[in-house]
């Protein structure tokens, strides 16, 4: 099938046959997982730019925590325990307010989490036209398993129930409603920005599920992109019912169609999506009690015929979207 812009560059130009001592369990998944020796890691790496992730304004402390937290956030879906961390940052200029409020922002949650910085690299962006590019930020972030385990992408069987963390859409509601196109009332305001500036990576919750689900992935770039990851690195597909796609008040208090818009398309929730065989549903249930984790089961995992793989229905069987577009960098171009 035919691969979108970004994913398209990564298949093209950065995908290799596999060589040297460390191979990887996950190429192509949240995580890299590797056995080196007697110990097993989990690797990811996200890079993020003022301007394309953040807003030019966001505040140094949201930059701060919000970085280190997507990178968590794929520790969570492999099921891994985040030991360290490496920073490299560009910054178009030195600017030490900024710099002591992403400090703070960044290693709040590095404490709280365990995750010491060990080490990383500071540079100054390129000099275009007269201006330095904005602050570019990538987090290496590592993570333990127990030997043999970890959560991948591959793992989903028909006949599997579909789970989701959380609830789905606010980080892009809230997105819609700083650049003015949505509106919801002022004090659902700082609840919805919230879930934009501030995920809660589901660190506790992929530990727990390590020996329960039988794939997952944390939800960066929508419900139905992530969704489909998970499925199509499985080869099955799977069956969701729209209303039981958990949804905040807030959400809910917006027209259908952009219920339906933030829910299935909007990425930056950093939720887990999953999959696990109906025999789990009482120990994932519990697993969500001990992490404190609002857990709701969405849809079946079943046999891929032709088409789309992702079908999306309401109550009364009704087809309201089926493929698993999310968002892409390179959208168009290619
Ligand atoms: P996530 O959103 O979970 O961070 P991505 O969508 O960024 O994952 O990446 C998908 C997969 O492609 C991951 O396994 C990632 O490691 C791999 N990948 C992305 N960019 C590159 C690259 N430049 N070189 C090699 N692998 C890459
Ligand atoms: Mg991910």
């Amino acid at each position: 099938m035919a691969r979108r812009g970004e994913f398209q560059i990564i298949d093209r130009f950065f995908t290799h046959e596999a060589f040297g001592e460390w191979q990887s369990q996950g190429v192509g998944d949240d995580c890299a997982i590797i056995d080196a020796g007697d110990t097993r890691f989990a690797v990811t790496t996200d890079m993020m730019a003022i301007g394309t992730h953040f807003l030019p304004n966001a505040l140094p402390e949201t930059v701060g925590y919000k970085a280190l937290a997507v990178n968590l956030s794929d520790l969570a879906a492999a099921g891994a325990s985040p030991r360290a961390f490496f920073l490299s940052i560009g910054l178009p200029e030195r600017d030490d307010e900024w710099l002591a409020g992403f400090s703070r922002g960044m290693m709040a949650l590095a404490e709280e989490t365990g995750c010491a910085l060990l080490g990383g690299d500071t540079t100054r962006t390129a000099e275009v036209n007269g201006r330095h590019a904005p602050v570019t930020i990538s987090i290496t972030a590592m993570g333990a398993l127990p030997k043999g385990k970890g959560l991948t992408r591959a793992g989903a069987r028909v006949g599997d129930d579909v789970w989701v963390s959380g609830t789905v859409g606010d980080a892009y509601a809230a997105l819609k409603c700083r650049w003015g196109h949505w509106q919801v009332m002022p004090d659902q305001q700082p609840a919805l920005f919230e879930r934009m500036d501030r995920p809660t990576p589901r660190v506790r919750l992929g530990t727990a599920l390590l020996d329960l689900a039988s794939a997952a992935a944390d939800i960066s770039d929508g419900l139905s992109a992530d969704l489909g990851h998970i499925l199509e690195r499985s080869g099955v597909a799977a069956d969701i019912d729209w209303e039981s796609v958990p949804l905040s008040p807030v959400l809910r208090s917006l027209a259908p169609g952009l219920q339906r818009e933030a829910a299935l398309m909007g990425g930056d929730d950093y939720e887990l999506v999953f999959t696990a065989s109906p025999e789990n549903r009482l120990r994932i249930e519990q697993a969500g009690l001990l992490t404190e984790t609002r857990l709701t089961r969405i849809g079946k995992v079943c046999e891929k015929l032709s088409g789309d793989n992702l079908t999306i229905r309401s109550h009364d069987g009704a087809v309201i979207r089926t493929g698993m577009a999310g968002f892409d960098h390179f959208a168009g171009q290619g």
